[in-house]
């Protein structure tokens, strides 16, 4: 028998839940983008976009995802033949050292594993080595969605400052913006990446480049006519913001998500959210832990994401959880991403849980009461009392 037939939700680390009154947003025939309200909305959201990622730079929006934003910070950032230093904690910090290497850029990499956050000396050894300034930006994954690591970016700069380095800080915040704290300016962040499809509850396809007046600066004058962020951080005409058609319907659904987190009581009030549910998630995670084979893959809460968290289980048990609790109970569980290769069987061992954007306190208590029917039901070996921590993080909220 199956209990899933019901509404869906899907606790994958995006795209994640997408709000009804962001789709009932988007649920207009087309306006016009030559005059008008359109015109005046995106103006006004700007600003808005800029609050949420704590900066009063710029933003340069392209209709494209987070890989879209990937290429698009580097195509401005350096040129074919220029240095960058990669600070890699999971998949997704590979991912854009690749994008970066195809554009013909040398990348230094410093890989930390999939457990760990940034070592710090290392770090600062890399860029000490660096007596001629080769390396011209130093690029990092703020949330590592694979492995759900974040990282102290804050403590990255003052490695930079410390070296009395001027390569550019870039992170990536694809997973993070409006999830787990970020302060672009505050912490000294150069250039940073996001996409609509995470926290910020909007269908994929619009990503978006961060950069302040001294990456403005440097702007290297990209190959690419589509990825120059400069005429659509200072348009002086409408289509220049989009490099062409504007994405009309993801704005007037952004518009929409940027409301509700305004509504909410603003960026800390959507960031303390995040932060009870995540614990709330823990502390199930770690109660059933303690029987059985159920292990989160950053052992440190001070290095946990509140966006999503990673789970070992080992086995085939992550592939067979999710398979339940999708099919018995309709909730959707991330897979294991940059663990073991697909083709391995240690593939099947993981599964993460995605908590950001449009989620709630019945939303994470429900995840978490299927993950236990579906742990019992499977006879994979867990702790007691999951769910009363949960709910007893949860009741002190
Ligand atoms: C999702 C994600 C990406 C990739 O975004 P796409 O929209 O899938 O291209 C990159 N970096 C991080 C940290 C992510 O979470």
């Amino acid at each position: 028998m199956t209990l899933a037939h019901g509404r869906p939700y899907l606790a994958i680390p995006g795209p994640s839940v997408m709000p009804d009154r962001v789709l009932n947003a988007m649920h207009q025939p087309a306006p016009n983008i030559y005059e008008g309200a359109l015109i005046d909305m995106v103006s006004a959201l700007v600003p808005d976009l800029k609050a949420v990622a704590r900066t009063a730079g710029h933003v340069a929006i392209y209709i494209a995802n987070g890989h879209g934003a990937w290429e698009a910070a580097a195509a401005n950032v350096v040129r074919p033949g220029e240095k960058i230093l990669l600070l890699v904690t999971g998949r997704f910090g590979t991912g854009w050292g690749e994008v970066f290497a195809r554009q013909g850029v040398e990348v230094q990499a410093l890989d930390f594993g999939r457990r760990a956050t940034v070592d710090l000396a290392q770090v600062e050894a890399a860029l000490a080595a660096d007596k001629s300034h080769k390396i011209k930006a130093v690029a990092v994954v703020h949330v590592d969605t694979a492995t759900s690591v974040k990282n102290d970016i804050a403590a990255i700069r003052a490695v930079l400052d410390r070296a009395d380095h001027p390569a550019l800080l870039m992170v990536d915040c694809i997973a993070s913006l409006a999830v787990d704290r970020f302060e672009m300016d505050a912490w000294g962040v150069d250039v940073m990446v996001a996409a609509s499809q995470k926290g910020l509850m909007t269908p994929p396809g619009l990503a978006f480049v961060f950069f302040n007046d001294k990456a403005a600066a440097r702007q290297v004058r990209p190959a690419s006519l589509y990825w120059d962020w400069a005429p659509r951080a200072n348009p002086a005409l409408f289509y220049q913001y989009f490099g062409g058609t504007a994405p009309t319907h993801h704005l007037l659904g952004l518009r929409a998500a940027l409301d509700m987190i305004a509504e909410e009581g603003g960026i800390e009030a959507v960031w303390a959210r995040h932060e009870k549910l995540a614990r709330a998630a823990w502390a199930a995670f770690e109660a059933w832990g303690r029987e059985g084979p159920m292990e989160l893959n950053i052992a440190d809460p001070a290095l946990r994401s509140h966006a999503v968290t990673a789970l070992r289980i080992g086995g085939d048990d992550g592939a067979r959880l999710r398979a339940w609790v999708e099919h018995k109970a309709g909730l959707t569980l991330g897979i294991g991403l940059g663990m073991a290769e697909p083709g391995d069987p240690a593939f099947h061992g993981f599964f993460r849980l995605g908590h950001m954007g449009h989620i709630n306190a019945h939303m994470m208590m429900g995840a978490l009461g299927v993950i236990e029917a579906g742990l019992v039901a499977l006879e994979i070996a867990h702790g007691k009392g999951a769910l009363e921590a949960a709910a007893k993080v949860i009741a002190e909220a």
